[in-house]
């Protein structure tokens, strides 16, 4: 017999931000997989089991979580925003592609979430008006030369950037690097946006330009949007600054 395994997102924050689906599906659930604090940010049915694990433990929790489906219960794993970004619904994937047969006969299913870079995005303005895209600057999973490279790209190409996880402990020096490569080729007044821990209690937002960026904190709860030569900023008297790029753009970039 085969269960059902379902791969939640619980949104940026707290439950204001959680779907209707992921509500339901989070209720439905015979036990639930994830990262400690995303367990404890809601409550569930005492009947419920819960496997708190540590982020870094991605692989692990997904074929536990795999393994317990198989057997036939309703099993869930949490992602924070998203699960389909930088989080478990790939882990899921790849141990279905890798693991024993039986896994490919679980019914796998992705409830999506609200990423932080779209939260982050609202709370500023429009920047993600225009074309962008979306780059972790961890080099846990990927050579830090890569990065470089797209960080490259997507600066020539005038894409606005997004960046998750843009520091840790283990990382102190690559954020500033990330600033001075895009540097090369956007203007020092190019807005950019540090979006910390949105959608909860400590949230701030601090609107800054890439030659002033390094100043700016950032942690693990921090989402930075780069914005593209096109990006604008409106200066307002008593509220906060809306940043926005337009939806048009009227030159090749060279
Ligand atoms: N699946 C998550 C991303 C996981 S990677 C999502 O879709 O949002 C973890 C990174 O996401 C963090 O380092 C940070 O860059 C970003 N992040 C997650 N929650 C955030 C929040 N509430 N506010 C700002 N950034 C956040």
């Amino acid at each position: 017999m085969s269960g059902r395994l379902l791969v939640i997102g619980l949104g940026p924050g707290d439950d204001r931000y959680l779907t209707r689906e992921a509500h339901d599906a989070l209720l439905a659930a015979d036990a639930l997989y994830g990262y400690g604090p995303y367990l404890d940010r809601f409550p569930v049915r005492p009947s419920q089991l819960r496997h708190a694990s540590d982020n870094r433990e991605e692989g692990a929790r997904a074929e536990a979580a795999l393994r317990h489906a198989a057997a036939g219960a309703r099993v869930a794993i949490v992602s924070g925003g998203d699960p389909g970004v930088f989080a478990m619904a790939a882990s899921v994937c790849e141990a279905a592609e890798t693991g024993p047969e039986a896994w490919r006969a679980i019914d796998i299913a992705i409830v999506p979430g609200i990423t932080a870079m779209l939260a982050v995005a609202a709370r500023a303005g429009a920047p993600l008006g225009h074309d962008f895209c979306a780059l972790s600057l961890s080099d846990n999973l990927k050579p830090w030369g890569l990065i470089e490279r797209r960080l490259d790209a997507a600066a020539s190409a005038g894409f606005v950037i997004a960046l998750y996880n843009p520091v840790s402990r283990a990382r102190p020096w690559q954020l500033a690097k990330a600033f001075t490569l895009l540097g090369r080729h956007l203007p020092g007044t190019t807005p950019v946006i540090f979006g910390r821990a949105v959608g909860r209690p400590d949230e701030s937002l601090i609107v800054t330009t890439l030659a002033a960026a390094g100043e700016a904190a950032a942690d693990m709860a921090t989402l930075i949007i780069v914005g593209s030569s096109e990006t604008r900023v409106i200066a307002r008297e008593s509220l906060g600054p809306l940043v926005y790029t337009p939806r048009a753009v009227e030159s090749v970039i060279a």
